[in-house]
């Protein structure tokens, strides 16, 4: 399957890339810690609830980042877990009168749901919190034996000053800490900085098994075990989520995980900004959420723009910026992606009905066309820069129109590099994620049309052998009524969109294979 990616999309680029590390504050060279492997983790959702803008921006922001990675060729391993065992979990089942069970299995086919409408991959590991409780008894006992966490009537609790390192990516010091500590008082506490790792169980309340008796994790320790266990390394390359979580999630991940393995936890930390309203951070417990359910009741019969329009609206702001949201900017993305809607619909005309003239002009586009790979590519691989990546396809599309508004006749090889510039720009969408349908105008009967657009939307979705099959079929009964004109459409369509046909004694062949692959997502 690599090689196909590889034959596809040309040679892979492992070239230098940056990364801003919140760890050093500075941007620095990407060096996975094994040869192209880089495993990532991304704190998932705790799901009670339907998830808001803000958290679709966390996980937008890395699905890009994945997306990014993979096709620069890493092996990149990404877990992204769910937290299906919480305070608030337990108190929405209460209130809901069910089990805090039936609570995470509805929030999280919920979550799922936004992510697919949201073209949001799914990460190569899922874990929940639940089935990764041994992991942190392990943990904890680990913590304990070293003198960095106590037992104190059921609940065990990190030791916070014995680890030398606390505050490192937060940059704040303990006594500081502790001077501004709003910690409820807890008796039990050796020193109110100290978390829970282990939670005695109360009445009703899930709970599991261990050596201090029945209870259930902290939130903190989950994500230290799920990353261990999961990722089957003391130190990992990549651990990501939105800013609001480096202090205390973040900081409580390195004092627990770099406490028990005695090793560095992660080498790259990255933290995605806010989305605010009105300045002031969405959060439920502000009360100013707007959940990705609404916008796709909005959105009813058309989600696959909600896909576009919200990938417009966050991409075009550099990951680590916040954005002030509202629903102007929503409408706004969407009418940025029409000039792609019109370039598709431009493009397509013109192969279909332009007179073929020999007139040359292929080289200008190619150039066009190479600059603008190799600049995406450098904005990409300076931290991700989907802001500078998106106007460099704009100012592409831009380029394209006055040349087709200065060329009206175009030759066979220049309509060839004008679909090549449209799949350029069909593919780098793709990397960020977006599903702009490519605009098919063929003359064919209104069936075989049909078939065909129904064709690109499965290849879209990474299911085509059936729909590459009947395209063949309609080939070869075009070639056998000796209608070579639309037998040669379809092959050059075919062509345009990634699958070269080849004609052999054995019947026709469809190269590289069109095994669905990430970018075919
Ligand atoms: P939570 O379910 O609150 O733990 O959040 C899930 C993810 O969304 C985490 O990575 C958070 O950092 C991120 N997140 C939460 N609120 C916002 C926001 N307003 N803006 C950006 N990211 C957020
Ligand atoms: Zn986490």
């Amino acid at each position: 399957m690599e090689l196909a990616i590889y034959l596809y999309f040309g040679i892979c680029n492992l070239g230098l890339m940056k990364v801003y590390n919140t760890l050093s504050q500075n941007k620095e060279e990407l060096t996975p810690l094994s040869d192209k492997e880089i495993k990532m983790y991304v704190c998932g959702p705790t799901v009670y609830g339907y998830i808001h803008i803000g958290n679709a921006r966390a996980y937008i922001a890395f699905d890009v980042i994945y997306r990014w990675l993979k096709h620069k060729g890493f092996d990149v391993t990404y877990v992204r877990n769910l937290t299906d065992v919480d305070d608030k979990i337990i108190n929405r089942a209460k209130e809901e009168n069910t089990t805090a069970g039936d609570i995470a299995k509805k929030y999280i086919e919920a979550f799922h749901n936004d992510m697919d409408v949201l073209g949001v991959l799914p990460p190569d590991i899922e874990p929940t919190a639940t089935e990764t409780i041994p992991k942190m008894l392990e943990i904890i006992e680990g913590l304990i034996d070293k003198g960095l966490a106590y037992e104190a009537d059921g609940d065990v609790f990190y030791r916070v000053r014995s680890f030398k390192d606390y505050g490192k990516l937060s940059k704040r010091s303990i006594d500081e800490l502790e001077a501004g500590a709003r910690v409820e008082v807890d008796e039990r506490k050796e020193d109110p900085l100290d978390f829970a790792l282990w939670k005695k169980a109360k009445e009703g309340e899930p709970a599991w098994d261990s050596l201090w008796g029945k209870g259930r994790p902290g939130w903190h320790l989950e994500c230290s075990a799920m990353s261990l266990q999961y990722l089957k390394r003391e130190t990992i390359d990549i651990h990501g989520g939105g800013h609001d979580l480096i202090f205390p999630h973040h900081e409580n991940e390195i004092a627990q995980s770099e406490g028990y393995t005695g090793k560095p936890f992660v080498k790259y930390w990255l933290h995605n900004g806010f989305v605010n309203i009105k300045k002031e951070k969405m959060a439920k417990s502000v009360g100013n959420i707007v959940t990705i359910k609404e916008l796709e009741e909005r959105y009813k019969d058309r989600l696959n723009d909600l896909r576009n329009s919200f990938r417009m609206l966050f991409l075009k702001t550099h990951y680590r910026s916040p954005i002030d949201f509202d629903d102007e900017l929503l409408t706004e993305a969407e009418a940025s992606g029409d000039g792609i809607s019109e370039i598709y619909k431009r493009i397509a005309f013109i192969i279909d009905e332009a007179p073929d003239i020999n007139e040359d002009k292929s080289v200008e586009l190619e150039e066009l066309s190479s600059k603008l790979e190799q600049t995406f590519t450098s904005a990409m691989d300076d931290d991700f820069n989907s802001s500078v990546a998106i106007s460099l396809i704009f100012d592409f599309i831009r380029d394209l129109n006055i040349f087709l508004d200065d060329n009206t006749n175009l030759s066979r090889a220049t309509k060839g590099a004008l679909v090549n510039s449209r799949n350029l720009i069909n593919k780098l969408l793709l990397l960020l994620g977006f599903n702009f349908p490519i605009e098919i105008k063929l003359n064919l009967p209104p069936k075989i049309a049909n078939t065909y657009e129904e064709f690109a939307k499965k290849k879209a979705l990474g299911d085509v052998d059936k729909m590459l099959q009947e395209l063949l079929e309609i080939r070869d009964k075009a070639k056998a009524n000796k209608e070579f004109s639309k037998a040669d459409q379809i092959r050059d369509e075919l062509n345009a969109i990634g699958i070269k046909i080849e004609d052999t004694p054995l019947g026709p062949v469809a190269s590289p294979s069109p095994e669905p692959n990430y970018e075919d997502e």
